[in-house]
């Protein structure tokens, strides 16, 4: 009987999370790695939003308390506020946004949102506060109707087709014969990760949380759809506290503060503009990019021609 039912328990927990908006498919993975579940404290309350303010003071944290990931990492998103998060591969970036969902607890420091430190609110309360647009997402085998309006179930179904909208999703399921009823997935139609990350996003926009992660969200697609998706996440984010870790610096050029994390510390931190002059980090991250884009456009021109 242990045997069984401690698998089932886990199941049970693996249900909630993706009942809690929870479809990032790797992060799934990263959860079915995880042994101890965080728990409420006995006394936890909900947290209360006034305007969304997330802090992270002196944060360290290891996944395995022989290699820390991070080291001592303090910083604020104001509420309303852009801060971008860079850095190489490995750095912590997507270990930030596990943590601030508290899907593990630190080893020392705080995270707090509008004061409350994370670890004494519920989980429930703090994860619907919270929207994220992951770096890989995965629908429901279900209508797209569903999978958007998975954000807020209760919503109407002109709520659901203006965030479509807004996600720049609607034109595309308009041409569709069975349109928003149209089933994905494995069984039904197959969407490219542009198409998908647009459902993730209208999805978002009608959950409408104080406060969002968008995670690498416009890695790995091209760049005309790329700019099609830049411009909904900059009208998810307006005056919503954002925390966005980024790939492409392009994206990130308005943030109010940027962030490069690097070896578990914060190497350099500022906008744009200051961190290019200081010519460190970012500015040889910017300089990169910036040649392997010409790169690419100079190669486009070629085969135009041909
Ligand atoms: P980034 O998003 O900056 O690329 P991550 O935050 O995903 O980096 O990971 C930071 C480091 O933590 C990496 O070295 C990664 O291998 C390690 N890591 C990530 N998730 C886990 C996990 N669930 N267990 C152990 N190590 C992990
Ligand atoms: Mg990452």
């Amino acid at each position: 009987l242990m045997q069984l039912s401690i698998p089932l328990n886990f199941i049970g927990f693996i249900y909630r999370e993706i009942r809690q908006g929870l479809t990032d498919i790797e992060q799934m993975f990263d959860l079915l790695d995880v042994e101890q579940e965080v728990k409420d404290k006995p006394n936890a309350k909900a947290l209360q939003i006034d305007r969304g303010t997330v802090r992270f003071d002196n944060v360290q944290f290891a996944y395995d308390p022989k290699r820390p990931i991070l080291k001592g990492v303090s910083f604020e998103v104001p509420a309303g506020k852009t801060v971008a998060i860079v850095g190489p591969s490995g750095a912590g970036k997507s270990t930030l946004s596990r943590l601030l969902f508290r899907f593990y607890d630190i080893q020392s420091g705080s995270i707090s949102i509008d004061g409350q430190d994370i670890r004494d609110v519920t989980q429930e309360s703090l994860r619907s506060a919270i929207g994220m647009v992951p770096q890989d997402t995965v629908l429901f085998n279900d209508s797209i109707a569903y999978n958007i309006r998975y954000g807020r179930v209760s919503a109407t179904d002109e709520e659901m087709r203006n965030a479509a909208e807004l996600a720049q999703i609607g034109p595309f399921i308009n041409t569709l014969p069975e349109g928003y009823q149209a089933m994905v997935g494995e069984r039904g139609l197959k969407l490219s990760g542009g198409e998908k990350q647009r459902v993730a996003i209208a999805r978002t926009i009608l959950k409408a949380p104080p406060i969002l992660i968008l995670d690498e969200a416009t890695s790995a697609l091209d760049s005309a759809t790329e700019h099609e998706i830049q411009s909904a996440l900059d009208l998810v984010s307006r005056d919503r506290t954002t925390l966005v870790i980024a790939h492409r610096l392009s994206t990130i050029i308005g943030a109010d503060e940027i962030i490069v994390l690097k070896d578990g510390v914060i190497a350099e931190r500022g906008t744009h503009t200051k961190l290019l002059k200081i010519k460190g980090l970012y500015a040889s991250m910017w300089n990169r990019q910036r040649e392997a884009t010409e790169a690419e456009e100079r190669l486009r021109r070629v085969q135009a021609e041909d």
